[in-house]
C-alpha cells in the first residue's frame, strides 16, 4: 500500500513542507524549529509527488511568486535545481548555502547524487557560481 503524505505549514517560519503519514518529524527542515510536524493539521495527499507539487504551489503562493509555466517535476535535475536557485534569488539572499540547496532539491524529489551532479554541470555550463559553501544562479541578462 502506498504511503500517504501530509503537507503542513510550519507555525514558526510559515514555510511549507511535507511529512510521510505515520512518521514522526519533530523539527522543521526549513528553520530547524522544534515543531511536531506530524501533529499539525494539513492536507493529505496520496503520493510524495503530489506532496512535492502541493508544497511548491503553496510556497509560490506564500512568497507571492508567479509559478514559472515550464516548471515540471520531470525536468532534468540540473533544470530543476536552476529553477530553485533562480526562485530563491527573488525571495532570499543571493548566495544560498549548499546544504540548503540540497534540502530544496531533495524536497522536489531529487537524489543527493543528482543534486551534486547538477551543481557541477550548472557550474561548468556557467549557470551557477560557487563560493566556499554557497552557490547562486548567475544573474540573467
Ligand atoms: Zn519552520
Amino acid at each position: 500500500m502506498a504511503r500517504k503524505y501530509k503537507v503542513v505549514q510550519c507555525p514558526k517560519c510559515k514555510e511549507f513542507t511535507y511529512v510521510p503519514i505515520g512518521i514522526h518529524r519533530n523539527y522543521c527542515p526549513r528553520c530547524d524549529a522544534k515543531v511536531p510536524l506530524h501533529e499539525l493539521d494539513g492536507q493529505i495527499v496520496n503520493s510524495s509527488r503530489e506532496a512535492q507539487q502541493l508544497v511548491q504551489t503553496s510556497q509560490y503562493a506564500l512568497h507571492n511568486v508567479k509559478q514559472p509555466p515550464n516548471l515540471h517535476l520531470n525536468q532534468s535535475p540540473a533544470k530543476q535545481l536552476l529553477q530553485i536557485l533562480r526562485w530563491h534569488r527573488s525571495t532570499y539572499p543571493q548566495w544560498l548555502p549548499i546544504h540548503e540547496v540540497y534540502q530544496q532539491g531533495i524536497e522536489v524529489g531529487l537524489l543527493p547524487k543528482e543534486i551534486q551532479e547538477a551543481i557541477e554541470l550548472l557550474k561548468v555550463e556557467g549557470f551557477l557560481e560557487k563560493r566556499e559553501d554557497t552557490v547562486r544562479a548567475v544573474p540573467l541578462n
